[in-house]
């Protein structure tokens, strides 16, 4: 079984071609500066990378050439259009409707687009990406899977904020958290690699990139995750601020006469790593900085630090215990040191990590030290195989 797995966000659409049968990437690209003068395409099958600039307008346009790329290319080895046997949308917003991966109708499509009033940059977009492809390949099966969905075992103690009932109903404002693809992935998959059943396992994953996300996951659900109403709650990211005393945002609006978007922007797109450091939002530049004696670098490398070693330990408290300890995406899968630092002095909680097996980037490892009651794990995150096994479970009813 061949399937399209589409990420499509407002001026990009990235892709993957998954032959299910052996789980091989068949091809993956993308298309950039989609609606500028100049676009970008590329994609890549079997050592080969081809890159072109060219004008793409519009979404259709971006969906046309990934898929006339797809066959023209013999490397990728597909013969037609025809040989794809359905596509797999990410989603980053379902709301309380959605707690699975779906095949998309009339009705999801619409859900997908109210949901689209709390993921104003992302949710349409994806809409885009769903249209161009039923235009371009009428009648072809098409699965929605929902960064929100995994999340949607937590109960009302966890998901629920402290506010009034009216608003929070009025507005659906709750956690939903995000990254739920990734975390669910690499639960399932440490569960694996333990030989244990998921059903019995206590697990942390902790996806940490540029956007940075916790999730507590007990038999198989989710407990609690950091992410919240937006991805913007938890963890301090690359340029998102994460977990702040709301009345602070209103005291700033206030002194500095920000309105909603100017906050929205400076919450989101210059906080975190970027707005305490002051150098970048990426981690290998902080490093950098901080080699060079740089003191705001350091601060919000500790920063960093520091919470995701407190939501562990909340997360601990939450399922009085935990088995597993799983790092993935960017930093938790090429930061050895980061990975140290954070189950550093955590004995008491039975955590501890072996420094040398731990100096591996991308693998999947086991690097607790001999001895330690928790098991941590590297396991790299695989979103895109997560997407395309979700989609065929959603479009055909089987798990491949
Ligand atoms: P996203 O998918 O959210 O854009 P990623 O999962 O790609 O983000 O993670 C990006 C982060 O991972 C950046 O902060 C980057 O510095 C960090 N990262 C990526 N590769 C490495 C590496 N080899 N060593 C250390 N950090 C890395």
């Amino acid at each position: 079984m061949i399937i399209l797995v589409i990420n499509s966000g407002s001026s990009s659409l990235k892709f993957q071609l998954l032959n299910m049968d052996d789980e091989s990437v068949m091809a993956q690209g993308q298309v950039e500066k989609i609606g500028l003068p100049e676009g970008i395409f590329t994609i890549k099958a079997g050592g080969l990378k081809n890159k072109t600039n060219l004008e793409i307008p519009n979404h259709e346009v971006a969906v046309e050439l990934v898929l006339k790329g797809l066959v023209e290319t013999p490397e990728v080895g597909l013969k037609s259009l025809d040989a794809i046997d359905a596509v797999g949308h990410r989603i980053v917003q379902g709301g309380d409707t959605f707690s699975k991966a779906a095949l998309i109708d009339d009705t999801v499509h619409e859900q997908i687009a109210e949901y689209g009033t709390m993921a104003p940059l992302h949710n349409p977009a994806h809409l885009k990406g769903i249209d161009a492809c039923a235009k371009v390949m009428p009648g072809k099966p098409q699965v929605a899977v929902f960064d929100t969905a995994f999340h949607q075992s937590m109960s009302p103690v966890a998901y629920t904020y402290g506010l009034p009932k009216q608003y929070a109903e009025k507005y659906k404002i709750r956690r939903y958290g995000a990254h739920g693809t990734s975390h669910k992935y690499v639960s399932h998959r440490v569960a694996e690699l333990m030989g244990k059943p998921i059903e019995e396992l206590k697990i942390i994953t902790c996806h940490l990139g540029n956007g940075s996300s916790i999730a507590a996951i007990q038999n198989g659900k989710v407990v609690d995750t950091s992410m919240g109403f937006t991805p913007h709650e938890g963890l301090l990211m690359g340029t998102r601020c994460g977990d702040i005393d709301a009345t602070a945002v209103l005291y700033l609006m206030k002194h500095e006469n920000f309105d909603a978007d100017q906050m929205d922007h400076i919450l989101n797109k210059e906080s975190g790593l970027a707005g305490v450091s002051g150098v970048s939002s990426d981690f290998r530049d902080i490093d950098e900085a901080i080699a060079h004696g740089d003191h705001n670098a350091e601060l919000a490398r500790k920063m960093f630090i520091y919470r995701v070693k407190k939501y562990i330990g909340s997360y601990v408290a939450v399922m009085n215990g935990v088995d597993a300890i799983v790092f993935t995406a960017g930093i938790g899968e090429n930061g050895p040191d980061v990975r140290e630092e954070i189950c550093a002095d955590m004995d008491y909680l039975g955590i501890a990590i072996d420094a040398e097996v731990n100096n591996v980037r991308g693998k999947e490892v086991n690097v607790s030290a001999a001895g330690a009651r928790v098991q941590t794990w590297v396991v790299p995150t695989n979103e895109e195989l997560a997407i395309a096994e979700e989609t065929v479970e959603a479009a055909f009813g089987k798990q491949n």
